[in-house]
Order: structure tokens, then sequence, then C-alpha cells
């Protein structure tokens, strides 16, 4: 989806922060970091979805737009997206998972993005495993660029999950279905970490 704004700094000069958009982040942050970079209405569920995986432990960062209405406009292009707090935040993350989501309301399914090829394979077994559809990713939702948001934490690579919205919303309207999704997730990210 190509992008209204070409930065964050030409939204912010347009729109108006806690009546059309709005930024949340947990108090601290840590060396694992989620991000769901167009959350609230712009793609429903995704910052639930990032906060879930973030747990009480990780960090979480959600840029949200909040307007009744189209929200579409609020969608900065993740290669593009370069909100400040958020680049603060990757300064110190060598985990970097982004939340998104595809239109299709239909089937579901996700792609797996992102330059950490390494990890990326391991979660779309683990989540294959699990019965979770895992989609090759097309053209322009690969998350390959440097400056995608996903690959801009310490170690320059990082990973993009693209959930359909019909898995979205299983995961959030099944709770067997996303403590799956959620925990697979997270134990991957942990093991991560234990062997540093
Ligand atoms: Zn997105």
């Amino acid at each position: 989806m190509r992008g209204f704004y070409s930065n964050f700094r030409e939204l912010q000069l347009n729109e108006q922060e806690g009546q059309d958009y709005q930024i949340t982040a947990s108090r601290n942050w840590h060396r694992v970091l989620i991000i769901a970079p167009h959350g609230g209405k712009i793609e429903y569920y995704t910052s639930q979805i990032a906060k879930w995986i973030a747990g009480e432990e990780f960090a979480w960062y959600s840029f949200e737009g909040i307007i009744n209405g189209d929200n579409r406009r609020l969608h900065i292009t993740s290669h593009n997206f370069d909100e400040p707090i958020v680049l603060q935040a990757l300064q110190e993350a060598d985990t970097v998972v982004t939340i998104h989501g595809l239109k299709n309301s239909i089937e579901e399914f996700l792609m797996i993005g992102g330059l950490d090829s390494t990890f990326g394979t391991e979660l779309r077994v683990a989540l294959q495993h699990h019965g979770f559809i895992v989609k090759e990713s097309k053209q322009g939702y690969r998350g390959e660029r440097v400056t995608n948001i996903c690959n801009r934490g310490c170690t320059g690579k990082g990973i993009q999950l693209e959930i359909s919205f019909a898995l979205r919303k299983r995961i959030f309207e099944d709770a067997e279905c996303r403590i799956q999704f959620i925990d697979k997730i997270r134990t991957l990210i942990k093991g991560r970490i234990i062997r540093g």
C-alpha cells in the first residue's frame, strides 16, 4: 500500500495528535521490541497483537489511527516510517518484530518477511507445525529494504509479520488460537535471547 504521507514529519504537520492519531508504548525499552506501525484503526487488531506478543517483559510500540472514519491516510509505508520515538527505541533493540495487517477477510494466513531470514524460517516452521498457514511473501510484502522499520534495530535485520484480517480477527476472538499463536512466537523469541 502506497503511503499518503512520505514520512512522519509530513503526517505530523497535517494531523492532530490525540484526535487523528496517538502513539502508545511500553513504559521501558528492551532488547526485544514489538512494533505496530499501522495500529489502531489503520490495520485493526495489530496493536493488540503486538502488545500480547510483548507481554510484560518485552517492549512494544504502537502508532494508532483514531479517526472516526477512514484511517488509510495515516498509513506511512514501512520503509518510510521514521517516527522519532520508535527510532530511539530501535537503537536498543536486537530482536524486532513488526505486526501488519493484510486485507483478506476470508482466508486465515500470514506472511513472514524482514531481513532476519534465520528467525523467519524458525517462525514459519513453528507456526506451520501448529496449523497456521504461512504463505510465501508477495513482492512488496517481503520487508527487505534496509530502511523498513523492522530492519532498523541494532542488527539491521528484523521480522515483519503480515497477518490477514481473518486471522487477526480469529486471534482476537478465539482464546485458544490466540494462546497458540502468541505463545509460540514468545517462546521462540525467548530462545533467541538465551542463545544470545
Ligand atoms: Zn502495515
